[in-house]
């Protein structure tokens, strides 16, 4: 359980509202995840929430356009059949091994409540000590006991932590959790070491959840090719990075039937409507334009490494990335003073106050001129 002051601290940072008599006990409890600063009063080079500095395809606009119409009064499919369909052509699988989703944190929840078992009893799932900082949050909600094995001084997880039979966990996992690349590293793991881990797991009926919110810009191919011959095996994936559209809500994951069945029963068990209108179509738009995104993709990619190459040649110590943001310490300044220089000069970057990597920030990666007012704000 999170101690008092944890607790004190996440609840008077977001609102600066004392702990409350009529907060039950879960409620007391939670130590809500703290998103990216989302500045409403100065205008920043915002490189912190990994949002994609290029707009949606024009497709995209114009299906959102067409569906702000009068059919709003009307609730939206409930299994967002369109927006599936679309899915499913554009990855070659069946509609029945989708499901769409309010980005992919609702998913991520729903999975977690889906798949891992909870109670103080239960097996303890597994995710890195450093990864996405939502992932112990849905584990206290969902009261999941978790283990997070720590990842190898280089930042690499160790797929060897994750299987059966490896000397950290004997009994096999509750259950697994990592995005792929990972985040904030930017470190992506080869397939057959992920394969690995889900095999391992298939004969204890556990699931691997792999998050592949940055997998677009990584060289190693999605994992959703392997969700035919391995139904313990969950891709999650989001329209908020590659496709231009974190501010829509738009994602899905790809498994199974059996599996996206359990999220369906997870979803109708809180609120059949998740996704709107506007962002099926709009969604179902992006995920059927691939020459647009690619195109931009491209260019993030060939931003990021002229970046990177820029920062070690300025001395700094920048992790090889396989996703849309840079992970890299100043080699002098604390992250904290680093993060506080930059800010001052209008450039808002990510950094996680946390054992290990206190020093780093995370850099997103913006357009080539966002990057360069970045490059001289940074030394
Ligand atoms: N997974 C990872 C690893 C992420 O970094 C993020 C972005 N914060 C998400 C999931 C959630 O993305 P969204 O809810 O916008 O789809």
């Amino acid at each position: 359980m999170p101690s008092d002051s944890l607790l004190d601290a996440s609840a008077s940072r977001r609102y600066n509202i004392p702990m409350s008599v009529f907060w039950n006990t879960r409620t007391r409890e939670l130590s809500p995840y703290i998103p990216g600063e989302q500045p409403q009063n100065r205008k920043y080079i915002k490189l912190n929430t990994n949002e994609n500095p290029y707009p949606p395809s024009p497709k995209v606009i114009a299906a959102a356009q067409d569906a702000a119409a009068e059919s709003l009064r009307l609730y939206p499919d409930p299994e967002c059949g369109a927006f599936r369909h679309a899915i499913a052509e554009r990855y070659g699988i069946k509609d029945a091994q989708v499901f769409a989703g309010n980005g992919s944190d609702e998913i991520l929840a729903f999975a977690f409540g889906a798949f891992f078992e909870n109670g103080e009893h239960a097996p303890p799932i597994l995710f890195p000590d450093i990864t996405y900082s939502f992932y112990p949050v849905y584990a206290r909600l969902w009261n999941i006991p978790f283990h997070c094995p720590l990842v190898r001084p280089d930042f690499s997880i160790d797929a060897a932590d994750y299987r059966v039979n490896d000397s950290a966990i004997h009994g096999g996992a509750g259950g697994i959790i990592f995005p792929n690349p990972n985040a904030p590293t930017g470190l992506s793991m080869p397939n057959e070491d992920v394969l690995s881990i889900v095999q391992s797991h298939a004969k204890l009926n556990r699931v691997v959840i792999i998050d592949e919110a940055y997998t677009d810009f990584s060289d190693e191919p999605s994992m959703l090719t392997y969700i035919e011959e391995n139904p313990n095996l969950l891709v999650i994936r989001t329209l908020s990075k590659s496709a231009s559209l974190a501010g829509l809500r738009a994602a899905f994951a790809i498994g199974n039937e059996a599996l996206i069945e359990g999220l369906r029963r997870i979803r109708d068990s809180f609120n059949s409507y998740t996704v709107d209108r506007i962002a099926q179509a709009a969604g179902a738009a992006a995920v059927l334009d691939a020459p647009y995104y690619e195109n931009v993709t491209r260019k993030i990619i060939a931003t990021r490494e002229r970046v990177a190459a820029a920062l070690s040649g300025m001395g700094f110590t920048t992790l090889p990335s396989s996703a849309n943001f840079l992970f890299t310490r100043h080699p002098s300044l604390s992250g904290a003073d680093f993060c506080k220089q930059l800010r001052e000069e209008g450039v808002l970057v990510r950094r996680f106050n946390t054992p290990r990597i206190a020093d780093f920030a995370r850099v997103s990666i913006g357009t080539d001129a966002e990057m360069d007012t970045f490059l001289n704000a940074a030394l």
